[in-house]
């Protein structure tokens, strides 16, 4: 099968497969859209069952970061890069060092940085070889996630519980990591009274003792007695069984794809539950990595942050009038977006 039949293919730019024999490194590439400014994406580490899975993955990352990008404002292509398979530890350098002269070769057109299963010391092994790889600034990413994370849920209580704050709103929080564990302390000083659950039983006892969040299992807290379900672990958790079980009215969380399939979208939306959708809500990071390459002044990463209420609104009234779910309603207008880009740059031609 031709890759432009691929289910996942979108019109792709560019999809490059890498194989360096001396390391082992087997990594695809794909650039979503190459515009003006680099094409931007992380950098993620897998085991994958087939080489279909990886390029299906990279496909499907990739145009979600175009979308996460213009939903956001900002003017990346968007691309993405998977090493296939997770390298034993004493190639693991050599592989990261083959994978940073890949990006190198892209000239500067393919930016990446840390993703899943990428870790700070493999940044900097591949920060040694090339200018093209972001990361490890301070503060990092994750925290500008959890920021626009706090006011994407202050935006979704406002409008779905006509409450101009969060005293008293039930959040339930899954997952504790790098972007959990922050907004669940930033949720709490808000007021919020917040759950938790992660299957690292350790980092739900760590958040219980620093600040007395209630925890519970990690694969029944969505289904909590909760105003707000907040995923921040992984993707699919939105499906048949979870969207029949989900006490909360709204959603709103940090893990990409978190909608099963598209049809969960309109689940949702039956059920009554408002959908904040990943790509828009989730952009924090990315907007971190757009003021480390563009050398953005300080204060420009939280008037972005801040923009997400006004996306966010404009997308809730948009699906109310369309009578769609907030899903559709996203994808549409960042293929507007997406579309007013490439006329404008046609134009320009
Ligand atoms: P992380 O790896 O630091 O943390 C994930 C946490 O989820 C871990 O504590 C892990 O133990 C827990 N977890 C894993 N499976 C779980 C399960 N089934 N139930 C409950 N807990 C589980 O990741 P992160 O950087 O905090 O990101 C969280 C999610 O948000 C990921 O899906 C990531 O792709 C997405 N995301 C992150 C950023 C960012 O800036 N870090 C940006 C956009 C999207």
């Amino acid at each position: 099968m031709s890759i432009q039949h691929h289910p996942d293919f979108d019109q792709h730019d560019e999809i490059a497969f890498f194989h360096d024999p001396e390391s082992g490194l087997r990594a695809i590439v794909a650039l979503h859209r190459s515009w003006e400014q680099p094409s931007v994406g992380g950098c993620r580490v897998a085991d994958y069952a087939t080489e279909d899975e990886a390029l299906s993955d990279v496909l499907r990352l990739s145009s979600g970061m175009t979308k996460k990008s213009v939903m956001a404002g900002l003017a990346f292509g968007g691309a993405k890069a998977v090493i296939i398979g997770v390298p034993e530890e004493s190639r693991r350098a050599a592989v990261m060092r083959a994978m940073a002269r890949i990006t190198h070769r892209f000239g500067g057109r393919f930016r990446t940085g840390v993703d899943l299963g990428l870790r700070p010391t493999d940044i900097n092994l591949m920060q040694a070889e090339t200018p093209y790889v972001f990361g490890n600034a301070t503060p990092p990413p994750s925290h500008a996630t959890a920021d626009g994370l706090l006011v994407s849920i202050k935006t979704a209580v406002r409008h779905k519980l006509a409450r101009p704050g969060l005293r008293g709103v039930r959040v339930g929080v899954q997952g504790l990591g790098k972007v959990g564990m922050r907004l669940s302390t930033l949720l709490v000083s808000e007021g919020a009274t917040v759950v938790v659950g992660d299957i690292d039983g350790a980092s739900a006892e760590r958040a219980a003792d620093e600040f007395g969040v209630e925890v519970i299992a990690p694969d029944r807290i969505h289904a909590a007695e909760i105003d707000l379900f907040c995923p921040c672990a992984r993707g699919g958790i939105l499906n048949d069984r979870t969207i029949a079980e989900l006490e909360a009215s709204m959603v709103v969380g940090a893990a990409n794809n978190q909608l099963a399939e598209p049809r969960h979208g309109e689940m949702l939306r039956e059920r009554g539950v408002l959908y904040a959708p990943d790509y828009v809500v989730n952009a924090g990071g990315l907007i971190a990595v757009a003021a480390e390459l563009n050398n953005r002044p300080e204060g420009w990463i939280s008037e972005k942050l801040d923009g997400l209420a006004g996306t966010l609104d404009q997308l809730f009234d948009a699906a109310e009038r369309s009578n769609s779910c907030t899903a559709l309603a996203a994808d549409r207008l960042a293929e507007d977006r997406i579309q007013a880009i490439e006329a404008s740059l046609r134009s320009a031609a």
